[in-house]
């Protein structure tokens, strides 16, 4: 099978409105705290030991909490939440938690959504029920018509009621007419979508903000160097850090955001299967390491990989990962090994072919997907990869699209 079933998850968080007394639900709410905090206390002390399996915790804590006047699915959430505190806390060595905030975990099984009619209904311990009416913007529920809900949270915050509800749909695929693959790296993203012939007929790039970004880090950096020691402690020092590490993820995920819209939104014109790189893999690859500036990382590339995938399932379009192991070091035509050549053009050593970094990297994940998901594992026609003494943007005749014309920048520098 092609990858797993793709599903999308949203969380929609809501102001609720207890209608009449809340007494009940907030003594819940306090009930179920102190529940989640008994089998937090207690697997904390046995774990160590023993490592406890969701049969095991079934055993221990399942009567215990029914007879507090739990019902059973509020039982099963109750230990599976504490468990999982519990495994991230020791995960990162810290310490024990402490629940304070008064937040419930509560199944499908024990709530009654009506979004029509923007009602909850609750079910509490001892046989109690609580009614919340719902207040969001008709237009933000509206959006999750046809999906469904599986959970949610109900949370007792500065004197209000919130209930953030999981929904989930799953993507029902377009049957793809095209394959679009999706060079990410530190200076630009790039995408070429190639038609089942293998003809290559968009390429297109964005430029990333990296610089804008660099330089709030370069800021940053000095002035940790200037303090090496003292500047967590000098007032304003520290601030003025904190601001500009805050324009520096304003500027990534405002970028993020808005070329993984461009790019499904182009892939959704062409009915394209999107191909990205296997971000597991990308780690293992030096080559595309060297291509990332150490002082920003993957972290940026990551997010863009994100919003581009998510925006991709939205429009339901397929997206596919390969290993991206060599795709800017193989010759697209022969298999050789490619040399720098001019910047940012790179060189077949054994066939003499020359293209351009990004597209050459674009290309070689484009066959990769082909030899990947052909069917009957036939490789399907390889890309036309140009002859050595064409011109190098790795693209017949399209030069201008792809250095020009093309050549998206959405941050002026
Ligand atoms: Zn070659």
């Amino acid at each position: 099978m092609r990858g797993e079933e793709p599903v999308l998850v949203e969380v929609l968080k809501m102001r609720a409105l207890p209608e009449g007394s809340c007494d009940k639900l907030l003594e819940f709410l306090r009930l179920y705290r102190d529940a989640v905090q008994l089998v937090v206390d207690r697997v904390w002390r046995a774990e160590p030991l023993k490592k406890l399996s969701k049969r095991e915790l079934h055993k221990l804590f399942y009567s215990e909490l029914v007879s507090m006047g739990f019902r059973a699915h509020h039982a099963k959430e109750i230990y599976v939440y504490a468990k999982s505190l519990v495994d991230s806390a020791r995960g990162n060595g810290g310490r024990k938690p402490i629940l304070r905030k008064l937040s419930a975990r509560v199944d499908k099984y024990d709530y009654k959504l009506d979004l029509d009619n923007m009602a909850l209904t609750l079910k509490l311990h001892n046989d109690y029920e609580a009614k919340l009416k719902l207040v969001a913007p008709r237009e933000r529920v509206e959006k999750f018509k046809g999906w469904s809900n599986y959970e949610l949270v109900v949370k007792y915050e500065d004197g209000k009621f919130w209930a953030s509800i999981y929904l989930r749909r799953a993507v029902k695929l377009l049957k793809p007419r095209t394959t679009m693959a999706v060079d990410l790296n530190f200076d630009n993203a790039t995408l070429a979508i190639f038609a089942p012939s293998g003809k290559l007929v968009r390429l297109k790039r964005f430029k990333t903000p990296h610089r804008k970004m660099l330089a709030h880090r370069i800021w940053i950096e000095r002035i940790q160097r200037r303090y090496p020691r003292s500047w967590r402690f000098i007032k304003g020092v520290g601030r003025a850090i904190e601001r500009h590490g805050e324009r520096t993820r304003n500027i990534s995920w405002d970028y993020a955001h808005k070329v993984g819209d461009l790019i499904a939104e182009l892939a959704l014109r062409y009915r394209s299967v999107v191909v990205l790189e296997d971000l597991e893999r990308v780690r293992e690859n030096n080559k595309k390491g060297k291509r990332f500036n150490k002082r920003l990382g993957l972290w940026f590339y990551r997010r863009i990989r994100f919003c581009v995938e998510y925006e991709a399932r939205e429009r339901d379009l397929e997206v596919i990962k390969v290993d991206p192991r060599g795709t800017s070091s193989t010759c697209p035509r022969c298999g050789g090994k490619l040399v720098e050549y001019e910047h940012r053009v790179l060189r077949c050593g054994k066939c003499g072919f020359t293209g351009d970094r990004d597209v050459v990297a674009t290309i070689n994940l484009y066959k990769k997907y082909v030899l990947k998901y052909s069917r009957c594992g036939v490789p399907g026609v390889a890309p036309n990869a140009p002859k050595p003494d064409e011109d190098p943007s790795g693209v017949r005749g399209n030069k201008g699209d792809a250095m020009t014309s093309s050549y998206m920048n959405l941050y002026e520098s």
